[in-house]
């Protein structure tokens, strides 16, 4: 038991060290690969979120690992950014920057890194520090995602959480990318809300200047959104309303709110016509409700009388 116990549990943990992963992580990217060759032409990568640095080491073994084919290929080394919050072990041919891939500052150091020039493929494992509510979590996961969005352009697996929102950021997506696929590599957790977009064929709107500033981005209410122009303002920005304090309709609360009252039950204000339980209220009424020792009580004839 004890140390072996994890190997036991998860083959992927346990060829990640037999193989020499940082992390067992390296194999959904190497997955995703097989299924979508994401690696053909790569010269300039980002990783984003990378620490420990799995998917650098897939990159790095990726793009150094081929022999360039031509002169041309030949004189430009493939590059290979990483970026995290936290520091990371060095990688061979990997630049790291430390820092909140959110922010503006980090976006330009990765496009000074690459002199300007686009990169040719993004990768994104990132994973907020999960709170346990699924809401949150989604919801932090996307605006990730939305910000790694904003400044780099290529075809991108970018991981998600699927909740109940992700149509969402689904559509958010497909306005940057002609193609977007759901994929959930078999070394990603059934038990687990995590997949990857993988996000194909970068076509901005026409004329889309990409930037931090993208309206999707909630912490970008600093932006004067009637500033912006032509295909910029297509953008639709979206807003949760409501402060924390205000109640939760997903929440059950006591019928007394304040405990130094008397509940009083209020009717509603206006009765529903003809509500659609209007059949049951029948039933009970008549005591016509199936019940253990009689589950089949007489339907026929029983709403005769109603007009349903
Ligand atoms: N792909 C990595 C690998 O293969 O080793 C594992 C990534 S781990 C699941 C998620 C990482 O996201 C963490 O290291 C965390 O520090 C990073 N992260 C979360 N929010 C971030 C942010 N705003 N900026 C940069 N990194 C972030």
């Amino acid at each position: 038991m004890g140390r072996s116990s994890k190997d036991k549990r998860d083959i992927y943990y346990r060829l990640a060290k037999e193989e020499g992963w940082r992390a067992r992580s390296a194999f959904k990217l190497l997955q995703l690969d097989e299924q979508f060759s994401l690696f053909a032409g790569v010269r300039r990568a980002v990783d984003l979120c990378a620490a420990p640095g799995s998917w650098s080491q897939v990159l790095s073994r990726k793009l150094r690992g081929k022999e360039p084919k031509d002169t041309e290929e030949k004189k430009e080394e493939p590059k290979i950014v990483a970026v995290d919050l936290q520091a990371m072990a060095p990688l061979p041919g990997v630049t790291q920057i430390q820092g909140d891939i959110t922010k503006t500052s980090t976006a330009q150091e990765i496009i000074k890194h690459f002199e300007g020039q686009p990169a040719d493929i993004v990768v994104c494992d990132g994973a907020p520090d999960v709170t346990g509510l699924h809401d949150v979590d989604e919801y932090i996961q996307a605006q990730l995602l939305l910000a790694v969005n904003c400044d780099l352009r290529p075809s991108c697996p970018l991981q998600i959480f699927r909740g109940k929102d992700v149509t969402l950021l689904y559509s958010q997506l497909k306005i940057f990318f002609s193609e977007v696929t759901c994929a959930k590599p078999r070394s990603s957790r059934n038990s687990s809300i995590e997949a990857f977009a993988v996000c194909q064929n970068y076509c901005p709107p026409s004329g889309y200047i990409p930037n931090m500033s993208n309206p999707l981005l909630d912490h970008c209410y600093d932006v004067d959104f009637n500033q912006l122009e032509g295909p910029n303002r297509i953008i639709v920005p979206f807003l949760a309303c409501g402060d924390l304090s205000a109640y939760d309709s997903d929440r059950t609360y006591p019928l007394q709110l304040d405990p130094s009252k008397e509940y009083k039950y209020t009717p509603p204000t206006q009765p529903p016509i003809r509500p659609p339980y209007e059949q049951a209220c029948h039933l009970r009424k008549n005591n016509l409700l199936a019940t253990e020792d009689s589950p089949c009580r007489p339907l026929d004839g029983a709403f005769s009388n109603l007009h349903l």
